[in-house]
Formats: C-alpha cells, sequence, structure tokens
C-alpha cells in the first residue's frame, strides 16, 4: 500500500498482538476457547484485515454482534475451521445462511428459536444455538419464565437444534460499583445452568466473560471467553487494569503492560506556515498566537474519527514530541502548533494513535481528552481509511 496517497493510515503490529493473545491464553489456560470479539469493524481496526491476522496467529473462534459483520468475517477468513458466532442482530431470513454456513447464533427469544427450528428443517441441518439467559442486565436474555417452553422446544426438535453454548452477558464488570450485580449474575448462571442440565439439556460451551469480567472474576472464564478490547492491546478500564496488577505483583514488579497496543494511526504534515503573534489560526475566534508560532497542517479531521471537542486541547507526535491541537478540528484538517519542535519538515510522519520516539499517544490519553472510552473512539475510525500489518 502507498500511504502516501492517503491522508492518513493505519497500521496493525501482529507481534503485538500475539503478544496479547499469548497472555490471555494463558491467563485463560488452554481448555478454555478464546473467542475474538469483533464487532464494530474490530474495534476500528478492520474486519478484513484483522480476521486473517489473528488466523495466522492461531484464533479458530470470531464474535460479531450482526449478520452482516459475519458475512464480511466469512469473507476475511481464509482458514477452514474457523467458526464464526453471532452474539446479536440477526434478521430471520438470515438464518438459513447462517446454518447453511455453520455460522452459530445466540437465542434470547422464543420466536428466534421457532424460526431457527423451521429454517433448520428446511434446510436438513441442525441450527448451532447458544441460549442467552437473562441473568440481570435486562437488555437481551430468555427471560426465566420462557426457559421450560425454550427446553420444551429443544427437545422436540433434537434433530434440527444443537446447543453449542448457554451464555449470559455481564452489566458492567469493569467497574466495583457493580460487584452485587454481577456477582448475582454469576450465582443466577450457575443455578439455571445446573437446571437446563437436569431438564437433560447439555451445551458444548458455557460463556459468559468478556475482557473485564475475565480479569476481575476468575470464576467466569468458564470453558470460553470472548475477548473484546484486550485483545487489542487496551485495558478495558484504568480500574480493571489496577486491579489486575495488584492482584499479580510480578507484573507490577516488572512495570510492564501485558497489554500491547496492536493499533497505531499515523499521517504526514501536509503544510508548515509561520503565524505572527497576536493573529486567530483557523476558523472564528477560537486560537490566538501568543507568539510568533510555527503552526502545521494535517489532513486528519472529524470526517475521519478525530472529534471536534479535540479543539484546542488534542494532541499529536510530530519527531518524537508532542504537538497540541491549535483552533478548531475542520473536517479534514486540524492545525497544531509545532514551534518549540526543531526540524519539522513538510511530509514528516505524524502519529495520533500509537508511539514515535520515545512519546506514545496510547487511545486513553486521547479519549481521556475526549471524556470516552477506548471503544468509543476506536470504532468511530472510518473502515475507508486505509490499513496494513506491519
Ligand atoms: C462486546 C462484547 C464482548 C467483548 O467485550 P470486551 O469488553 O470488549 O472484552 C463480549 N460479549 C458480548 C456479548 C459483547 O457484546
Amino acid at each position: 500500500m502507498n500511504h502516501e496517497l492517503y491522508p492518513s493510515w493505519i497500521e496493525l503490529s501482529k507481534q503485538a498482538f500475539e503478544k496479547n493473545i499469548t497472555f490471555l491464553r494463558d491467563y485463560i489456560g488452554k481448555d478454555t476457547v478464546f473467542s475474538s470479539v469483533i464487532k464494530g469493524n474490530a474495534y476500528g481496526h478492520g474486519i478484513g484485515h484483522f480476521v486473517p491476522m489473528a488466523e495466522k496467529c492461531g484464533v479458530r473462534h470470531f464474535s460479531v454482534f450482526s449478520s452482516d459483520e459475519a458475512r464480511q468475517a466469512a469473507r476475511a477468513s481464509t482458514e477452514e475451521d474457523t467458526h464464526i458466532m453471532i452474539m446479536g442482530m440477526i434478521n430471520n431470513k438470515a438464518l438459513g445462511w447462517a446454518i447453511e454456513r455453520d455460522i452459530s447464533f445466540f437465542i434470547f427469544e422464543l420466536d428466534r428459536l421457532k424460526n431457527a427450528v423451521m429454517e433448520a428443517e428446511r434446510i436438513g441441518k441442525p441450527a448451532r444455538i447458544h441460549l442467552h439467559l437473562e441473568t440481570g442486565m435486562n437488555r437481551l436474555g430468555l427471560e426465566k419464565d420462557k426457559f421450560e417452553e425454550a427446553v420444551r422446544i429443544i427437545k422436540e426438535n433434537s434433530r434440527h437444534l444443537q446447543v453449542d453454548g448457554l451464555c449470559t452477558h455481564y452489566a458492567g464488570a469493569e467497574s466495583v460499583s457493580n460487584y452485587v450485580r454481577i456477582q448475582e449474575q454469576i450465582e443466577n448462571f450457575e443455578e439455571y445452568c445446573t437446571w437446563f442440565e437436569d431438564q437433560g439439556v447439555e451445551a458444548k460451551h458455557h460463556h459468559t466473560a468478556c475482557s473485564a469480567s475475565a480479569l476481575n472474576y476468575p470464576e467466569t472464564i468458564m470453558d470460553l471467553v470472548r475477548f473484546g478490547i484486550s485483545q487489542y492491546g487496551f485495558w478495558p478500564n484504568r480500574e480493571t487494569y489496577m486491579n489486575f496488577v495488584k492482584k499479580h505483583p510480578d507484573i507490577s514488579k516488572e512495570h510492564k503492560d501485558p497489554l500491547e497496543r496492536v493499533m497505531s494511526w499515523k499521517s504526514r504534515v501536509m503544510s508548515i506556515k509561520e503565524v505572527a503573534a497576536g493573529e486567530f489560526v483557523g476558523y472564528g475566534n477560537v486560537y490566538l498566537t501568543n507568539r510568533d508560532e510555527k503552526i502545521a497542517s494535517i489532513p486528519i479531521g472529524y470526517s475521519q474519527g478525530f472529534a471536534r471537542n479535540l479543539t484546542n486541547v488534542g494532541i499529536v507526535l510530530i519527531n518524537g514530541q508532542r504537538a497540541p491541537v491549535t483552533g478548531l478540528v475542520n473536517m479534514n484538517l486540524l492545525s497544531v502548533d509545532i514551534t518549540d519542535i526543531s526540524d519539522v519538515d513538510k511530509g514528516d510522519e505524524v502519529v495520533i494513535i500509537g508511539k514515535q520516539g520515545e512519546q506514545e499517544m496510547t487511545v486513553s490519553s486521547f479519549s481521556n481528552m475526549r471524556d470516552n472510552l477506548n471503544y468509543e473512539v476506536l470504532v468511530q475510525i472510518p473502515s475507508r481509511i486505509p490499513r496494513s500489518i506491519v
């Protein structure tokens, strides 16, 4: 790929990803399936590039939100034995496609269960389902009063249904303020699993954990973990990191974060200008120079996910130093003050997220400025920005 033809580009580090999954796999143990959550265009990393990279690192299980993402993942996959699991949205019209392609999906309503049976019967191949049980999040999830009917349908249609999983999702395992609620969910899930087993419904997997619950509540790991944010090299939040380090003193002793960011987002200096003291830079009166300043224009703006609220507060890296955003973030452009950075030339590399020299712009520093979560910042990076594996 020729970077120079694009305003900005994204590099995915295979070596960083390998480091992350090695750490996460060691942590969950080799008998637990590592499912790579790639919803939101693989958290902004790009499904098309991320899936084959993860497959090269041995990942064979991917979790998506919707059937259109499952299609994208299936197209990107190069391995025969890769499995895709849909955790959320799938229209009844797409069930047949999923069944034919051996794609499993969550069931949280009897309507979907009945439609899955009909489609499986029509196609002549069992549907691979995960019963998503309501344990206390009160969002999606099959409620307790529907369990009996679900069991009846499953038993009557055992030729058409393969129960791949019993599962649930926690309502905020990254924060200790939800401790009691999570404990209740864990207890409910255990109780329900026992009940299903007593009814003769045996599931291949029991899975409940996302990154935060696996890291904060090891008992939620079970035999499959749905790792999203952490595989990309980010902790779900600072609290989870602190909690983990406290429980694993070897990590704090080494002062080494076991996770490494996979993504770098880069651009180049497009133009440089000398602006005298007392002049406004860019639209309106948002930024006033208080000395003679050197201003560089970078071809990145809010149309590429660099939010307008980083106006006058965002930072990028140039020549290994921090350059503050001056004035409004425009649709396709932002200006930065490079007065204190020596030898900046047109065409020099600019790092929006990632390392340059000794400096690093983490998404969380970028996002703390924005008062946003890593998740939100990442998924807003548009899919049209070219990606490559480095
Ligand atoms: C997004 C998601 C995950 C992964 O969450 P992370 O916090 O990114 O690890 C797991 N399970 C479900 C149901 C999800 O929607």
